[in-house]
C-alpha cells in the first residue's frame, strides 16, 4: 500500500470531492439536512479512504490477522466503483446516499493511491500494476494528484461562488 499517511493526505481531498459533489448534485434547498449531507460525505470519504485495508483485519476479532488475502476482494475496482455510481443515482433521494458516495470515493481514491506501487490492484480481476514505484515512495505525487483532482472537482462544481451567493440572497431575504 502506499503509506498510511498519504492514505489519509488523500482521504482528505476525496472528502472534498465527494462534499463539492453532494452539495452540487444531491442539493436544492433540504436546508440543515442539506448541510448534514455534505459534511456526512466529506467524514465518509476520509474514512473510506483507508477502508480497503482495515476491511481485510479482522479487528473484530480482537486479533491483527487478515481474514482475507491482502489486496483481494477489499481492493475490487469494480465494487468500489459500482458503490460510487449506485449512491451518485440515489443522490438527493435517498439521506444514505450522500455517506455512501463519500465512502466509495475515499475507497476508490485509495486503490488509485495503491495502483503505482508494485502489488498494483485488482480493478476487474487480475491485479494490475502501473509499476512507476514502491510504497512509501513518491507519495508527494499521489498526495499532489489527488488535491489537484480536489481543485479540479471544486472549481468544476463552482462550489464557492454559489454557496456565497446563496448565503447573501438568503441574508437579504
Ligand atoms: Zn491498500
Amino acid at each position: 500500500m502506499a503509506s498510511s499517511k498519504a492514505h489519509h493526505a488523500t482521504g482528505f481531498a476525496a472528502g472534498v470531492i465527494a462534499a463539492a459533489v453532494v452539495a452540487r448534485i444531491g442539493g436544492g434547498s433540504h436546508g440543515g439536512a442539506f448541510y448534514v449531507g455534505v459534511l456526512m460525505s466529506f467524514v465518509a470519504g476520509v474514512g473510506g479512504s483507508t477502508a480497503p485495508d482495515w476491511l481485510e483485519v479482522a479487528w473484530w476479532s480482537g486479533s491483527r490477522r487478515l481474514w482475507i488475502a491482502h489486496r483481494t476482494l477489499t481492493h475490487w475496482g469494480i465494487g468500489w466503483i459500482a458503490l460510487l455510481a449506485v449512491s451518485y443515482r440515489e443522490l438527493g433521494h435517498s439521506v444514505y446516499a450522500a455517506p455512501a458516495f463519500g465512502f466509495g470515493c475515499g475507497g476508490l481514491m485509495h486503490l488509485l493511491a495503491d495502483w503505482p506501487n508494485p502489488l498494483g490492484v485488482p480493478w476487474i480481476a487480475r491485479r494490475h500494476s502501473l509499476n512507476l514505484w514502491n510504497s512509501g515512495h513518491c507519495d508527494l505525487i499521489v498526495v499532489a494528484a489527488s488535491w489537484a483532482a480536489a481543485w479540479f472537482v471544486g472549481r468544476h462544481m463552482g462550489l464557492p461562488d454559489i454557496h456565497g451567493l446563496d448565503l447573501l440572497q438568503q441574508l437579504r431575504l
